[in-house]
């Protein structure tokens, strides 16, 4: 099948990125966001605009999807007019969200009946990677299968990696999600204990770098989380959504991850004290005066308002009853099996 039109869905700080590099393949794209202003500059450059990621589907040889969560993945593919039913026979459906294993998994068998080829495709190197091209793929599917795709694939990304299975590119995508948790935590322990010290924060950031303290976190993080710039190239709660898929998935093989759990308190507190989309570096300001958190714009007094109201530590975004949201990772009842718990539907 010879590639040539692209529908694009999801066109947020990574996806906006990723489908300029596409159009900048040749490609003929047309795209879909929920909130249109967020596909402006693609469209001023050319691209076609749908209503509905049905109508991007429509005549698609390959549908990319850059939503925020399961329960978004959930609702563009597997709703009445979704993906799986509307594009056309044939097509490629690569979700590249960062999402639930098991939805993956039903995606691809639900596509695989309607002669459509889907696979997951989440995908790491942060806002800077989608902008520069060099994206790192994690792919559920094998590299012989995703051959008629790579042409693709390869115009916004520098390497890929095959996990050969449905689910299996979210699975080892859940594995760096919990490293650079918990990533994070160690460097912001470690800054407020400089600061807290006395000692020069800056120079401890450089010592980490140039010892075995340091991670991918604390080089391109936490010198922001320094300055106080906290404008998302990540958003926290995203990543709090991260932390409870992999918490769900530990809970399902019964092993602890007490790392997550840990990253995971965290950055719920965070979110529910307002930062949820504040970029994964604000969260130092937990360690902070509450002071300095207000004038961030934080408010501290939001803190388990959760229990009366649970909006607050759902992981999901969407407004439904919860339980107890700490488990909660953002799946949402729509007559499909639901890929979160501890839900009331
Ligand atoms: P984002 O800026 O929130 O982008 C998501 C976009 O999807 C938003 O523009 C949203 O619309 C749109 N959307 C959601 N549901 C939709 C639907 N049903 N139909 C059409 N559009 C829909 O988030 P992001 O930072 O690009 O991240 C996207 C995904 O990639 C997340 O799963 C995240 O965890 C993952 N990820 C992010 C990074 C990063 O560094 N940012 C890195 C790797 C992976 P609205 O504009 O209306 O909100």
């Amino acid at each position: 099948m010879q590639i040539r039109k692209i529908a694009f869905i999801g066109t947020g700080i990574m996806g906006a990125n990723i489908a300029g590099h596409i159009m900048d393949a040749g490609y003929d794209l047309t795209v879909n966001n929920r909130t249109k202003e967020k596909a402006e500059a693609l469209l001023a450059r050319g691209a076609h605009w749908a209503d509905t990621p049905a109508e991007a589907a429509a005549d698609a040889d390959v549908i990319f999807t850059m939503v925020g969560y399961p329960g978004d993945v959930e609702d563009v593919y597997l709703a009445t007019d979704g993906l799986i039913r509307t594009a056309k026979k044939g097509a490629w459906l690569i979700d590249l969200t960062t999402s639930s294993p098991q939805l993956a998994r039903d995606i691809h068998d639900a596509a695989e009946v309607e002669d459509k080829h889907a696979f997951d495709c989440p995908v790491t190197g942060g806002e800077q990677g989608a902008i520069d091209g060099t994206l790192t793929l994690i792919a559920g599917i094998s590299e012989t299968a995703a051959a008629p795709v790579l042409p693709v694939l390869e115009s916004f990304s520098s390497k890929i990696f095959y996990f050969d299975q449905p689910g299996g590119g979210q699975t080892a995508k859940l594995c760096n999600q919990v490293s650079l948790a918990s990533c994070m935590v160690g460097y912001a322990d470690a800054l407020a204990l400089a600061e807290q010290s006395g000692i020069d924060a800056e120079k401890v950031l450089e010592v980490m770098a140039s010892g075995t303290g340091g991670s991918g976190a604390s080089r391109t993080l936490a010198p922001k989380s320094l300055a106080g710039d906290y404008k998302p190239g990540f958003l926290a709660e995203h990543l709090r959504k991260d932390i409870g898929l992999a918490l769900q998935r530990s809970e399902e093989l019964e092993i602890t991850l007490p790392g997550a759990e840990t990253a995971f308190t965290l950055f719920d507190m965070l979110c529910q004290i307002g930062g949820s989309r504040m970029g994964t570096q604000a969260l130092t300001l937990l360690y902070q005066e509450e002071a300095a958190c207000a004038a961030a714009g934080l408010d501290w007094s939001l803190l388990d308002q959760g229990d009366e109201d649970d909006e607050h530590e759902c992981c999901c975004g969407h407004d439904h009853e919860h339980g107890d949201g700490h488990e909660c990772c953002g799946g949402h009842g729509h007559g499909h099996e639901c890929h979160c718990h501890d839900h009331e539907h």
